[in-house]
């Protein structure tokens, strides 16, 4: 068990923020890195720690918003 004072002490390494117990892991409250804990000690390592869900890739093959670039805004006037 984690005490929480070691938890105020603690913080991410990699973006220095708080972290917070969640389960048997600590996790960074900014980037969502989980840390293992083992033998009741936080492993506060960059690479240890396991990365947050890992956005989809986005951008190859976008089919994004098919809708026309300008519209006529305003009315001709004249
Ligand atoms: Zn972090």
């Amino acid at each position: 068990m984690i005490d929480r004072e070691l938890l105020e002490i603690l913080a991410c390494p990699l973006c220095k923020t708080e972290v917070r117990l969640e389960g048997d892991r600590i996790v960074c409250a900014r980037c969502g890195r989980r840390y293992p804990i083992r033998d009741e000690i936080p492993v506060m390592l960059i690479e240890e720690a396991e990365a947050p869900g890992e956005p989809a890739e986005r951008g190859s093959g976008g089919s994004g918003s098919g809708g026309p670039g300008g519209g006529g805004g305003g009315a001709a006037s004249a």
